[in-house]
């Protein structure tokens, strides 16, 4: 992936979605495991686990998560 060629954010229009990394358990790394949208007020965020696709869940990480946990608040 080439820096500045991130697609934006279908949900708010003004931030990128940039890709996240992550490691399974046997410590190989997996690559664009997640995507999160850089606008901090927009908080959207879309990843793969065990073959299936999950959008907008809370994230484990500062600010984007109060913002998305909101969102989920009854
Ligand atoms: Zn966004």
């Amino acid at each position: 992936m080439e820096h500045g060629s991130f697609p934006k954010c279908q949900k708010c229009e003004k931030g990128d979605l940039v890709p996240l990394s992550d490691f399974g358990s046997q410590g190989a790394p997996i690559h664009y495991k997640a995507w999160v949208c850089t606008y901090p007020d927009c908080g959207f965020n879309i990843k793969i686990r065990n073959g299936e696709v999950y959008t907008n869940e809370p994230i484990l990480d500062g600010a984007l998560h109060t913002r998305t946990r909101r969102e989920y608040a009854p």
